[in-house]
């Protein structure tokens, strides 16, 4: 492996991470400036020594987050600036687009140019002379004012594959003009690790500052394309938190520097511990950026240790090193165990186990029986755990303390003529530390309307709640056996911006079955509350 693992002061890998401008390309993703300070607070606090806050100018919005921005005392990161080249025919002097990034005020600045032959004919109409000079004189003109600047050559792999010789002539007059980094983009995202690690290669025999990759994941190699990149001599490796990014994303920097410290031995590549902070921080943008986790994202996944019954689960339990690539507690994540039937006794004592249960011998035929005789009127604890988990807290002897629900009603109002959704009007009635709680809400369907109902309700005594947020409702209707009425399945998935969980609700009565859910769900966010503070 070439590079990595060199010590002493400058780190052989370098993250780079663009989750508050590339990473805002996400169609469903937008940021307040709020959000932007927080998110540059984490990858400082857990460790990322350049974090790209936006492209100054391209908005109102970018402009007055630098303006913010470089007043933050950050002690690890350094905040860059994004902006691209002059345009064709123009001065350097006269391009606002510079001008801008100098007015951004920051140390670093990440200039974009083409060097795709195509881009430069097509796209922006001039000849590949001027393609060059705009590169060199816009880092001219930048490190003229006393700029540190990476140059991010834009479509460099499909340029390299169309004109080796004139990619290959904006790398050298970037160079020349006093980048430091090179970064090669695949920004299609269509390059295989086998063209990566080539490609770059050959420009490494060629190139004198060190180089940089930033590639999107639309063939799903963006991870790999990455590491291969850093094996072929890859300095710079740039990327954004959960992947977040136009169409199929970026190359996703939680993974990605687990792999680096973890398994290519890049271990200066983020300060010692941080990858221990690698499934919070994740929770933490994905939270900030209002997404649900990836509940299968590697490393830091809710399921990324979670391992299924049977033969492998004992297995787990005696020697996880043999299921497990990398211990959970590494990046911070935990294990799991789930089972499609808990209808064994072993199974049963090992969940309790990992969730601190004490269940005596006595009571474990007791847990056995009643998930038996739930899972056959459709109950599914292998996906509601959290249901599970209060189902054996239960059967050894607990009584939720939080609340105690005296009556619900709901009523829906259809109205006639009329385009809208019927309206749902809710009224719960429940008890908490001897108090009593009448509470009624509207909202767009029942059980939307029970759930603000109960959480007026539970605010009071509870501001936890404020923290938990409904992910997903799933409602399924399972068939009924020989003459039985069909049952309705749901399925709720909750949030406290830390961790998920999922309650089971089974009724012939949809209210009910989602009643029965939401109260779980509520009881086992008061029973888990959240330690990280946002
Ligand atoms: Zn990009």
């Amino acid at each position: 492996m070439s590079e990595t693992g060199e010590r002493g002061g400058v780190p052989a890998v370098e993250l780079y991470d663009t989750t508050l401008r590339d990473g805002a390309q996400q169609a469903d993703l937008s940021y307040t400036i709020e959000d932007r300070l927080r998110i540059l607070h984490k990858l400082d606090q857990v460790g990322f020594p350049y974090v790209e806050g936006g492209w100054p100018g391209a908005n109102p919005r970018d402009t007055e987050f630098f303006e913010l921005a470089t007043r933050e005392t950050l002690k690890t990161t350094t905040l860059t600036a994004f902006g691209m080249t002059r345009r064709a025919g123009e001065r350097p002097d006269d391009s606002q687009v510079l001008r801008h990034l100098l007015d951004a005020g920051t140390e670093v600045v990440c200039l974009v140019g083409k060097s795709w032959d195509l881009h430069v004919t097509e796209a922006l109409r001039t000849d590949l002379a001027e393609g060059v000079a705009m590169v060199r004189e816009s880092v001219e003109f930048l490190r003229a004012q006393g700029r540190r600047v990476f140059f991010d050559a834009e479509h460099f792999f499909d340029g390299f594959r169309s004109d080796p010789g004139f990619a290959m002539a904006v790398l050298a007059a970037a160079e020349e003009a006093g980048a430091e980094r090179l970064v090669l983009c695949d920004t299609n995202g269509g390059m295989l690790p086998f063209d990566i690690g080539r490609v770059v290669g050959e420009v490494k025999a060629q190139a004198s500052v060190p180089l940089g990759i930033h590639v999107h994941n639309d063939a799903g190699c963006a991870v790999a394309n990455s590491l291969v990149a850093v094996d072929a001599g890859v300095k710079q490796v740039q990327g954004t938190i959960n992947g977040y990014g136009e169409r199929t994303g970026n190359a996703d920097l939680i993974p990605l520097s687990a792999d680096l410290v973890l398994k290519m031995d890049a271990t200066d590549a983020l300060p010692e511990g941080a990858v221990e902070h690698l499934t919070e921080l994740a929770h933490f943008v994905a939270e900030i950026a209002n997404l649900a986790p990836d509940s299968r994202q590697p490393y830091s996944g809710r399921y990324a240790f979670t391992h299924k019954a049977g033969l492998h689960t004992s297995g787990v339990a005696r020697v996880s090193r043999a299921y497990e690539h990398v211990p959970p507690e590494t990046v911070g994540n935990r294990r799991g165990v789930v089972a499609s039937d808990y209808g064994g006794g072993a199974t049963i004592r090992m969940k309790a186990t990992e969730l601190g249960i004490e269940l005596d011998d006595a009571a474990i035929p007791t847990v056995v029986e009643q998930i038996k005789q739930r899972e056959s009127r459709g109950y599914a604890f292998d996906v509601a755990e959290a249901s599970l988990e209060l189902l054996m807290r239960r059967a050894a002897g607990w009584s939720q303390p939080f609340f105690a629900i005296e009556s619900y009603r709901v009523h829906v109002e259809e109205r006639v003529g009329d385009d809208e959704q019927p309206l749902a009007e809710a009224t719960v009635k429940v008890r908490t530390n001897g108090t009593r709680h009448i509470e009624s809400a509207e909202g767009q369907g029942p059980v939307d309307a029970l759930d603000t109902a109960l959480r007026k309700a539970l605010a009071n005594d509870y501001p936890a709640l404020d923290q938990m947020a409904l992910e997903d409702f799933r409602v399924r209707v399972l068939s009924g056996a020989h003459g039985t009425a069909a049952v309705v399945r749901v399925l709720i998935d909750l949030t406290n911006g830390e961790r998920e969980w999922t309650t089971v609700g089974v009724s012939e009565n949809i209210i009910e079955a989602s009643w029965e859910a939401l109260v779980d769900g509520y009881a086992f966010g008061l029973l888990h509350p959240r330690s990280l503070e946002a």
